[in-house]
């Protein structure tokens, strides 16, 4: 089943089939295969485990003051993925001013996710080719493929051509996200590494295992892993893996919700949450 749905001068195809059998026979299996990211799988061991020990720093060096201001972070941080490059950008749920747009995008740059432009692409192929084996995030095999080897692998070649063809012109017609684009590393490291880890230092005393660790490793290894869930909470909160509808209409009564099918289906919808709820900006 194919749904065109055009929203906002944005035309965008939903396609949640299977791949056919034709279509598979075509692709070269070297156009198919993804490799390591070896700088991604080094990164990805070493916030898990910097992380981790921030949660000991966090009950054993750090102030209130510092747990507070980590907190605030990364909800900050959150807003901006779930608010901003998945809501606003990627699915145009809603309309924005400038002022807005403006603070979500510090905000998703608080993520320290990549830029928003990078960010939207991946999310429409996602998509785009929902359920077939050309999704980015592994959306037709389970949690783990989805929620870490999706992030520690490089793009097929397969995957980087759909990329490419990804309609990006109201994307590239918002100044905000081009010039965060443009400006990314120089956002990143100000506003992500070199504030998050000064201000405990600076403002209020505390410690440098609390900056570095609770400020910083702790605050990025929650935001990122809650980011990539937009991706893969389908494979928690999903009602039905094989993305079929919901065996009984009671789900709807009791939930109020198909989600997260409804969000694949309906993607444009405001009011459905990224974590299973519906009703309220999650
Ligand atoms: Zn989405």
């Amino acid at each position: 089943m194919t749904e065109k749905h055009s929203t906002n001068g944005l035309s965008q195809t939903e396609t949640v089939t299977q791949p056919t059998s034709a279509d598979e026979s075509k692709d070269n299996p070297k156009d198919l295969k993804r490799e390591a990211s070896w700088p991604a799988v080094l990164f990805y061991i070493h916030l898990n485990i910097l992380g981790i020990y921030g949660v000991v720093v966090l009950f054993t060096q750090t102030s209130l003051v510092t747990a507070l201001f980590t907190a605030l972070l990364t909800f900050l941080g959150i807003i901006g993925v779930t608010c901003g490059s998945h809501r606003l950008w990627a699915h145009r749920t809603y309309t924005a001013t400038p002022i807005l747009r403006g603070f979500l995008m510090l905000c998703q740059t608080l993520a320290g996710q990549g830029s928003i432009y990078e960010w939207v692409r991946q999310h429409r192929l996602h998509h785009k080719v929902f359920k077939t084996s050309d999704d980015p995030y592994y959306s037709d095999k389970d949690l783990l493929h989805s929620q870490v080897l999706a992030q520690i692998r490089t793009l097929s070649v397969k995957q980087q051509r759909l990329l490419d063809e990804i309609d990006m012109s109201d994307i590239e017609d918002d100044k905000i996200v081009m010039f965060q684009k443009k400006f990314y590393w120089i956002l990143y490291l100000i506003f992500f590494v070199l504030l998050p880890i000064n201000a405990p230092l600076e403002y209020w005393d505390d410690t440098v295992q609390a900056a570095l660790f609770v400020a910083f490793s702790l605050r990025y290894m929650i935001v990122i892993n809650v980011a990539w869930l937009v991706n893969s909470a389908h494979f928690i909160w999903g009602l039905d893996k094989n993305f079929k509808q919901s065996d009984s209409n009671l789900i709807f009564v009791i939930t109020k919700t198909y989600w997260p099918q409804y969000h694949y289906l309906m993607p444009w919808d405001y009011q459905t949450g990224e974590f299973g709820n519906y009703g309220k900006i999650s």
